[in-house]
């Protein structure tokens, strides 16, 4: 019986709360906090069962620390945006809580993520006996889980490991993201990277891609990006030779981003407009439609998984771990669409081995670090089956 807080009231955030709230015997109490409480309030609403709703915002670490006194959580939810990691953590550390979360930490000034500054709190929660899990979504989060599982069980060394991050779901609007859009154009117009013998190696942002038949929805172009779980991967899988990370893209929202770069659009240095300053990027997301608002209409599949390489009793082996879900049936279940879903249910499962004390160390942690095998054994169980399989 443990009562957490969830921080965050956008896509993901409500994905988290519908879940956490379906698990009583686990999740016995739970808080949802965020900048905006009608936001917390609309969730609310949608749930079978009671929740408490508070508004926070989770930059001002001593608001954040009042908060927590007051709730006594066991453990943080932190599914608000990136910026918001350090300030959480400190707050964690500072009222003895442990800490969830599913992306990695990035300075709001500049397009830089990199899981440098969280490892960095590794002396301080290891110090305190606290735990900190970082990346616990799908991508990073099960697509760790993933390679980690196939380590175990299938390859006595892995080579190569491209992770496959397919989309094929319509929305509706000309143009939409499925998370947060500040955080997703980031990340989309950052160059790439990726590792190969000991190396990483950068290429011009989108510019390497090719088709991908993924199953049940078919060929699509998938485009090469960086993206956090490359890091933890390459310290993590000991021998890996190359590890890779594709996104697909439909054209029309390659075309749009051309043009909303061209015109700068996604820039996020201030702009003086008219006695104000105004980051483009920022006022860009005030436009667009919100992540947790495109579930309604959404139809289509998403396709996550990792192709891997490697050996085992000396013979070469492919193979091919994946996820399928679909946007409306992630509606139905929770009113959200696939993307935040795919997130949401990992964060819980995630919080429910900590609380469980199945997964537990002290000290800061990626999720691939853990036994896989409970939490392989819950994805299908709450609403992500996985399939594997060899190919020739
Ligand atoms: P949204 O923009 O829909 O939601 C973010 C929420 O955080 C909003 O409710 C927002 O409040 C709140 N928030 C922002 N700043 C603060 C603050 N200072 N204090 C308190 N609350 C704040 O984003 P998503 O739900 O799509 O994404 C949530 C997180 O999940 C992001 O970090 C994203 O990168 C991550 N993610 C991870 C994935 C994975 O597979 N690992 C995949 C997809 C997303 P307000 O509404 O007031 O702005």
């Amino acid at each position: 019986m443990s009562k957490v807080m969830i921080i965050g009231a956008g896509g993901v955030g409500g994905v988290v709360a519908h879940k956490c709230a379906q698990v009583p015997e686990v999740f016995s109490e739970i808080v949802l906090a965020s900048r905006t409480l009608e936001k917390c309030q609309k969730i609310r609403a949608q749930l079978a069962r009671p929740i408490e709703t508070a508004r926070v915002d989770a930059d001002n670490t001593s608001e954040l620390i009042d908060l927590i006194r007051n709730v006594q959580p066991r453990l943080i939810i932190n599914v608000a945006l990136p910026y918001q990691d350090l300030s959480i953590m400190d707050a964690c550390l500072e009222t003895a809580v442990d800490y969830l979360d599913t992306a990695n930490y990035e300075p709001p000034d500049e397009a830089r993520f990199c899981y440098k500054w969280q490892w960095d709190y590794q002396e301080r929660f290891r110090q305190k006996g606290l735990m900190a899990l970082l990346g616990c979504g799908f991508d990073p989060g099960v697509t760790n889980i993933f390679c980690a599982h196939a380590l175990k069980h299938h390859f006595d060394e892995i080579h190569t490991i491209d992770i496959m991050d397919c989309n094929a779901g319509e929305h509706g609007h000309p143009f939409a993201t499925n998370f947060n859009p500040e955080i997703n154009i980031r990340e989309v117009t950052a160059r790439g990277r990726y590792y190969e013998n000991g190396k990483w190696i950068e290429t011009d942002p989108l510019a390497i891609h090719k088709s991908f038949d993924f199953p049940q929805i078919g060929p699509r172009e998938m485009y090469l990006m960086y993206h956090e779980e490359l890091e933890s991967l390459v310290r993590n899988i000991p021998g890996i030779k190359r590890i890779r990370f594709w996104m697909t893209f439909s054209q029309e929202y390659l075309t749009h981003l051309r043009v909303l770069q061209n015109v700068g659009m996604t820039r996020i240095d201030p702009v003086h407009y008219k006695g104000c300053e105004i980051i483009p990027l920022q006022f860009l997301k005030a436009l667009l439609p919100e992540p947790s608002s495109l579930g309604e209409n959404y139809t289509g599949k998403t396709c996550i998984g990792c192709m891997i390489t490697g050996v085992q009793d000396g013979r070469e082996r492919k193979y091919y771990i994946y996820n399928i879900c679909d946007h409306a049936a992630a509606y139905k279940e929770v009113k959200a669409q696939a993307i935040a879903y795919t997130t949401g249910v990992p964060a819980m499962i995630g919080a429910m081995l900590m609380l469980q004390r199945t997964w537990r160390g002290a000290g800061v942690f990626n999720v691939e670090e853990f036994d896989p095998a409970p939490f392989m054994e819950k994805l299908p169980q709450y609403g992500l089956p996985w399939t594997e399989k060899f190919l020739a």
